[in-house]
């Protein structure tokens, strides 16, 4: 599918084309978030297509390719939100790259403001280093709340599984922050879920999922765990950080 027509396909998903109310955004997620609490994650992303239209987007941080999937399957052609913060692994890279040739969705990219180059000249080398808040709110937290700015709702892959941060996630939640509402399709899904979704429907995996990163960020605070620990203790390990602002 080229990018013309996933586009077209996208505007023809729905005629919602202007932006809800705030009150009216809250009232949505107040009557539908009990309602799919229990939903298969299919029927959650079609309930989001209905409601939405081309006002909800999917966003992928390319560790798998299985939310991507099932929003393909439910709506070819939607589009799917990935952040290129300049400090990716080169397999985040290939796996984008690999979900844009090989599913029928609308792969936008988005970047920061300024490059890493840009950056270090501004903040100083390695921002990262000294203050990950920051680099964070720069590379990751602004450039997405400027993405979304045209959506009313958007779907993560976050999964209560993941870290104890995470357990209460629901399935439709509100994201006062940004102000839109904030689904969640995988919110129940087990470890085991993911992995039979991936083998019963030969989804992409990022191939540092393999090599001891369960869980995948920006390469200078990415590293790799031992069998057994946490899936998310390497990211930002001895820091003290666990989130990089995004889900706050
Ligand atoms: S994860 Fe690290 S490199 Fe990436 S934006 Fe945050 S602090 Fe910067």
């Amino acid at each position: 599918m080229t990018a013309a027509t996933t586009r077209a396909a996208a505007k023809n998903r729905g005629t919602h084309t202007l932006g809800r109310s705030q009150d009216e955004l809250q009232d949505l997620v107040r009557h539908a978030g009990a309602e799919l609490e229990l939903a298969p994650a299919e029927n959650i992303i079609e309930w989001a297509v209905a409601t939405f239209g081309e006002r909800f987007c999917v966003t992928s941080s390319m560790g798998d390719a299985v939310l991507a999937d099932i929003a393909a399957k439910v709506a070819p052609g939607i589009d799917v939100v990935f952040l290129d913060t300049g400090y990716h692994f080169i397999e985040t890279i290939g796996t984008r790259d690999a979900v844009e040739a090989t599913l029928p969705v609308n792969l936008i990219t988005i970047t920061p403001k300024q490059t890493v180059a840009e950056q270090d000249a501004t903040h100083g080398k390695d921002l990262f280093a000294r203050d990950p808040d920051k680099c964070c709110a720069l590379r990751k937290v602004q450039p997405l709340e400027d993405a979304l700015a045209d959506y009313d709702a958007w779907a993560t892959g976050l999964r209560r599984a993941e870290t104890h941060n995470r357990v209460i996630a629901p399935v439709i939640g509100w994201d006062a922050k940004k102000g839109k509402v904030k689904v969640s399709p995988l919110a129940r899904w087990s470890d085991e879920d993911v992995e039979r979704y991936v083998v019963e429907n030969g989804v992409l995996v990022n191939p540092l999922q393999y090599d001891g990163y369960p869980s995948i960020g920006c390469w200078p605070c990415t590293r790799r765990v031992a069998e057994g620990e946490d899936a998310r203790s390497g990211r930002w390990a001895g820091t003290g950080k666990t989130e990089c602002g995004i889900h706050a």
